[in-house]
């Protein structure tokens, strides 16, 4: 067989056949995909998305054979895969007569890191190309805020929509306003009906088998019906002609409703297929303005899924290279407990951390408002570590790659970066979770008792976090509120509430 004498490496997470790499078959070039243990160990990950990420990738390579192009294909059980990056590269090298190593940059701050020092590693040249993916570039977000002490979503999402001409009309936002969200975040009252989620029947058990053998840990099930995930180009596309034809009209009215009745109502379910490339943020929003303009989804439903992928998508990216690598350790509470068990079980008597967790282990799924007001919200209240909960984030969604996760994690879901990206604490007692779902009604707590027995853990733990938490929140404007109605109760009330926080909190646990 022909040597090569350029290796391109293809991450896991760099599907993307549409790339200008691929534009020319070229004789010269060996691409490279590896399943490896050093990707595999990072955290204990969901079944479901090293299987899906390995069957994306196992696709993606036949795409490229198919297309002429030449394959090195490392499977995990392959007895010759060293189970790292530079131990394979350095055998391909060496086997190929290679005199160069082409990469696209990585999204992740530890990869760059490696591949950035490849050079010193291995006897080839190193070249990185752009992965043509994003809408913006690396560093754009810190020009756009330089000098400016918050990062604000929304003045970035403006310019975006400025910059891009989405949802535009002589310089104005189409429709007169940027922002539909008072018109949006209603309950799920039943009246339209959810279609079901859509499910490619992809067979992955032979990957699973092999995970397993291999002795990988990870969590969560994957039973052949629960697993619904598009792995190749055409199934994502599909995906997204479902999204658009049958959700996105209901999409905006209900992105803050929780139901026991769906596990993932109007949302898209595009993160996978976005996070791995299979398909670009650009022909996503295509798809959802087109809509608009056939005038088969509203303008608050499209201006609701636009600000998603337009805005916090893109400026989650921005804050993660703005930050990276100290945001990865901030812990502006200095918040230190562990993570309750039930995290890993959902074996809880708390109905709304029931049902988030269940599905995550059973599908590798929850929504935002699920991830933001329920786990995320109870591992606020209740002091969990950040690093505990980033590790919980980074492994049980099929989506979770690190420089989306952490920034909505660490940032907008614990606050331990101080106010970085949110301008409060996310944070709510149980009147929030009663009013945008169904399951206070199937919890063996009350929703409205605070202090008395079987009181919502909700509503003791939030007043005790605002209480524990006064130097640090009192005075920030957004917190005002909150803090005047606390000192409006009387000091018996206060004092009960703190009581029944400190009993839940001494045995997380039981709850
Ligand atoms: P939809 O509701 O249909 O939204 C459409 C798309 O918009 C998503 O596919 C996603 O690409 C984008 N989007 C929406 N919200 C956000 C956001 N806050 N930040 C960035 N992009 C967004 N998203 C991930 O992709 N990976 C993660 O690891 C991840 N971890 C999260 C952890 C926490 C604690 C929270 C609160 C949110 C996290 N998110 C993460 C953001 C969001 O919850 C998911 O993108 C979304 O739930 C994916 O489901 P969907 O495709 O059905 O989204
Ligand atoms: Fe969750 Fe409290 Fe409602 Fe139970 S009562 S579902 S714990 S918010």
């Amino acid at each position: 067989m022909k040597h090569a004498a350029t290796i391109r490496l293809v991450l896991g997470d760099q599907l993307n056949p549409h790339h200008f790499w691929f534009d020319q078959v070229d004789a010269s070039v060996v691409y490279v995909l590896m399943e490896i243990r050093q990707e595999t160990d990072t955290v204990s990950h969901h079944i479901q998305k090293v299987a899906a990420f390995f069957a994306a990738m196992r696709a993606f390579a036949e795409t490229l054979r198919a297309g002429g192009h030449r394959v090195n294909y490392l499977t995990l059980d392959d007895p010759s895969n060293r189970q790292e990056f530079i131990g394979n590269l350095r055998d391909i090298i060496s086997r190929e007569g290679a005199q160069r190593i082409e990469y696209q940059l990585p999204d992740e701050w530890r990869l760059d890191q490696l591949l950035s020092q490849l050079d010193q590693h291995l006897p080839v040249s190193v070249h990185a190309v752009d992965s043509a993916h994003f809408l913006t570039a690396r560093g754009d977000l810190a020009d756009h805020f330089r000098g400016k002490k918050r990062f604000l979503m929304e003045s970035f999402y403006r310019a975006m929509r400025k910059r891009h001409g989405i949802l535009m009309a002589d310089g104005a936002p189409t429709g007169g306003r940027w922002n539909f969200d008072q018109d949006n975040r209603n309950r799920y009252d039943g009246k339209v009906p959810i279609p079901p989620p859509k499910s490619f029947g992809n067979d992955v058990s032979g990957i699973i088998d092999m995970v397993h053998r291999a002795g990988v840990t990870t969590i969560g099930t994957a039973d052949p019906e629960d697993f619904t995930w598009p792995v190749n180009r055409e199934q994502s596309l599909a995906l997204l002609t479902y999204f658009v034809d049958h959700l996105l009209p209901g999409f905006g009215t209900y992105q803050d409703a929780m139901t026991t009745t769906s596990w993932s109502l109007f949302h898209s379910r595009l993160s996978f297929s976005l996070n791995t490339k299979m398909i670009s943020p650009q022909e996503v929003l295509t798809a959802a303005v087109a809509s608009l303009e056939k005038g088969t989804a509203g303008i608050g439903q499209v201006e609701g899924f636009v600000r998603q992928i337009l805005g916090w998508r893109e400026y989650v990216r921005g804050i993660y290279w703005a930050q990276m690598p100290g945001y990865a350790s901030l812990n502006h509470f200095g918040h230190r407990a562990a993570l309750p068990s039930y995290y890993w079980t959902g074996d809880t008597r708390m109905a709304c951390m029931r049902q988030a967790v269940t599905q995550s282990l059973r599908y590798a799924y929850a929504h935002h408002i699920q991830r933001l007001m329920v786990t995320g919200n109870f591992a606020l209240l209740a002091g969990i570590a950040p690093d505990a909960v980033d590790a919980w984030y980074l492994g049980i969604y099929i989506d979770a790659v690190q420089w989306v996760e952490i920034v909505n994690t660490r940032g907008m879901s614990q606050f331990a970066d101080g106010g970085m990206v949110a301008t409060k604490p996310y944070i709510s007692s149980a009147g929030y979770i009663h009013r945008m779902s169904d399951y206070c009604k199937g919890c063996r707590y009350d929703h409205r008792k605070r202090s008395e027995d079987a009181a919502c853990p909700f509503n003791s733990l939030y007043w005790a976090f605002l209480n524990r938490h006064r130097a640090l929140l009192k005075n920030n404007p957004r917190m005002g509120m909150m803090y005047r109605t606390w000192e409006r109760m009387s000091a018996q009330d206060r004092r009960a509430a703190l009581a029944r926080a400190d009993r839940y909190l001494a045995d997380v646990e039981a709850l």
